[in-house]
């Protein structure tokens, strides 16, 4: 696919026009930021991985029944994706105590939650995604009634399915975010599903397997993405 100018440059992504309005290439790049952007560097081919650990996840979950942005894999770092206006509004689902909820709310992390939680934030980065609820999303029109249903049900049904994709390779999903946009009027899932966006950690040793080892500096960054993709693909 021939791609045109660029459209966005996120953190770790950038999105590329095509010459067909309706579908745009996202690229994955090494970059990692942590702390809103304060902390930066970069982990050796997590592009590659992120892209290929995405790639699984998007086609096992329009298999069963949840559309997503991805047309096909373009090689090591790149899909075509369908073009996206992307809902305001991210979707944050924890399934474990971990992270910034933890910390908000004096939580011990690693504790498995009775049921599973969904959290919503604005996307905004000035403001560091700040935590909304239903009625901010609806009264401040990031997302009608109908748009949200559709959000909560797809999301709920995402857990239920990468959780149990995830469990077959040895890991626990302990939380999320996800992100959905607009194509053609229909809500359909966008963004990336790799461990820069999950926390991922092993079943039995509990460790690490995600962004947490280079936002916290607990090493072997690379290894933590390698391996997820070597169990997504080889399951145990
Ligand atoms: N997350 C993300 N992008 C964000 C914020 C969170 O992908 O801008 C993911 C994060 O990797 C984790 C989940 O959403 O899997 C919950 O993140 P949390 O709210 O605990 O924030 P963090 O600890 O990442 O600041």
């Amino acid at each position: 696919m021939k791609t045109l100018e660029e459209l966005y440059r996120g953190k770790a992504k950038a999105i590329l026009k095509t010459e067909d309005e309706n579908l745009y290439v996202m690229h994955f790049n090494d970059d990692a930021t942590a702390f809103d952007g304060i902390k930066k560097g970069t982990i050796k081919d997590k592009g590659y991985y992120n892209c290929q650990i995405s790639k699984i996840c998007f086609e096992y979950l329009e298999k069963n029944g949840v559309p997503t942005h991805m047309v096909e894999p373009l090689g090591e770092r790149e899909m075509l994706v369908k073009s996206l206006k992307i809902l305001p509004v991210e979707v944050i689902v924890r399934n474990w105590t971990a992270g910034s909820m933890a910390k908000r709310l004096g939580l011990e992390e690693g504790k498995k939650l009775p049921s599973p939680i969904l959290e919503l934030c604005l996307k905004n980065d000035e403001l560091g995604d700040p935590l909304i609820n239903e009625y901010h999303a609806l009264a401040l029109e990031l997302i009608t009634e109908e748009q949200l249903q559709q959000v909560k049900e797809y999301t709920w049904k995402i857990n239920d399915l990468l959780c149990k994709r995830f469990d077959e390779a040895g890991l626990i999903l302990v939380d999320f975010k996800l992100e959905f946009g607009l194509h053609q009027g229909e809500v359909i899932l966008g963004d990336e599903i790799s461990p820069d966006t999950c926390r991922l950690w092993d079943k039995e040793t509990k460790e690490k397997l995600d962004k947490d080892r280079f936002r916290r500096d607990l090493g072997k960054v690379e290894d933590a993405y390698k391996e997820v993709l070597r169990r997504l693909k080889n399951p145990l």
